[in-house]
């Protein structure tokens, strides 16, 4: 803990952690380590963890990068927090992120933006952005973040350390703050495969307190780390590497990673997906329109923030959401309730359902036929501070290629792939068919 305390305190300028638990996390490791002693410990013993700030942390604050939830304390442990605690991990502090988990650069925080500790003048991605941040500078073991439709997968990439979406419902979202209801997915990051793995195991699972979470079976994923001796069938998506927005040094990386994969005998084949074009505009159609919904529950009567400039009900209402919420947050309630409305439900959100069905149904059909796809994590490498915020369908464009798992509810990885000519990280992803994150860590371990 005291390690972990001296690396946060000189990266503090990265701003990744907006509250950290020096006296508590102390505690917690005296007490870990007089069950190590008598062999009582949990599973995580000893491993320092720090929490994305959306997640519940019992008598914490919470506020998801918001002003609105200011004052906020959760009062009770989200179920992976929980299973983290009951296996003696030592949670260190809270992770800076975007606003309501919505962005792809960390800007979008009322606590100031999180700097990549690879280039201090980038964004270290987002929206799970200090999480991995905080994994990148080693000011923990392990982080938790949620990936909506990239958030962990994209920053992962960016800071060049590994980042698990895994599939939609292995772990419980009671605790969640929730985003888009139907897509969001606790994710993990940390720089070695078999940290993943023991922690996935730890907190996925059934939850009485999460009615769409998945009861099958949790595999020994830190067992099953060392078989990866088998030659795979590999699909590529054509169009991706086609794509306009994608980087130069990145095609060319990824193309190295090809031919490195068929070089040692596996079987990689390019595939079609003619649906590419149309997995961003479902993506963001279906998720402004859960989080339109979601994001009601602010208003100022119930959690954090109230205006004081209010005369009526409903000036409070008004008043608290025009101060409490950011930009981006505001731009999304409000094409949420657009394509919610009477007149648009069926031309956006109805058609949009569909063809998330068709999406995820072609995706199945080559995981049907493949291990896994693979694709760059992100078109580009992370970009500067400063450089798409005018733009937001520029930011939006930073997840073309993590959505389609996201879509989908299939699990995938971003595992790092070596350096861009100025030094800049750069990510692969693995998707897998559903609840094949065994397999998944053990291929991600082999790319490392
Ligand atoms: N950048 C994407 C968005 O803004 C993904 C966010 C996420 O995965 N939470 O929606």
């Amino acid at each position: 803990v005291n390690h972990y305390l001296e690396r946060i305190n000189s990266n503090e300028h990265l701003n990744a952690l907006v509250e950290v638990y020096a006296d508590e996390a102390k505690a917690k490791a005296l007490e870990v380590d007089k069950k190590i002693k008598s062999g009582t410990s949990g599973r995580l013993a000893g491993m320092v963890v720090t929490l994305k700030d959306v997640l519940c942390h019992k008598d914490h604050k919470l506020s998801a990068g918001s002003k609105i939830l200011e004052g906020f304390e959760s009062q009770f442990n989200g179920t992976a927090v929980q299973r983290l605690i009951d296996e003696d991990a030592i949670i260190i502090g809270r992770n800076n992120c975007d606003e309501f988990a919505m962005g792809s650069s960390n800007e979008n925080s009322a606590f100031g933006p999180t700097l990549n500790g690879a280039d201090n003048s980038r964004v270290p991605g987002g929206s799970s952005g200090g999480s991995a941040v905080a994994v990148q500078a080693g000011m923990c073991l392990v982080s938790l973040g949620s990936d909506t439709g990239g958030s962990v997968r994209q920053p992962a990439a960016f800071c060049g350390i590994i980042g698990l979406k895994p599939t939609y419902s292995r772990i419980s979202r009671h605790g969640l703050l929730a985003y888009a209801s139907s897509f969001d997915c606790i994710g993990i990051f940390a720089k070695d495969t078999s940290d993943v793995a023991i922690v996935l195991e730890v907190i996925s699972g059934e939850d009485e307190f999460d009615s769409t979470v998945s009861k099958a079976k949790v595999d020994s994923y830190s067992n099953g780390l060392n078989n990866s001796e088998k030659k795979l069938k590999i699909a590529y998506i054509k169009e991706t590497l086609d794509s306009d927005g994608l980087n130069d040094e990145i095609r060319q990386n990824f193309n190295a990673q090809l031919t490195k994969l068929n070089s040692e005998g596996h079987k990689v084949e390019p595939v079609e997906f003619p649906l590419l074009d149309y997995i961003l505009p479902t993506y963001y159609i279906l998720t402004t329109a859960e989080a339109s919904s979601n994001l009601s529950r602010f208003d100022g009567v119930r959690y954090g923030y109230r205006s004081k400039d209010a005369s009526s009900l409903e000036s409070m209402y008004k008043n608290t959401r025009s101060e409490g919420f950011g930009e981006e947050v505001k731009r999304r309630i409000m094409l949420g309730t657009f394509v919610l409305s009477a007149s648009y439900y069926d031309a956006y959100y109805n058609k949009a359902q569909k063809v998330r069905r068709l999406i995820r149904e072609a995706s199945k059909s080559i995981l049907s036929k493949h291990d896994f796809i693979i694709t760059p994590t992100t078109p580009t490498t992370a970009f500067k501070i400063g450089e798409h915020q005018a733009d937001p369908l520029a930011m939006y464009l930073a997840d073309l290629y993590t959505v389609q798992a996201s879509v989908a509810g299939l699990p995938a990885i971003s595992v790092p792939s070596g350096h861009d000519s100025s030094g800049l990280p750069v990510g692969i992803q693995v998707i897998a068919n559903d609840f094949e994150e065994a397999k998944l860590l053990s291929f991600s371990k082999y790319l490392m």
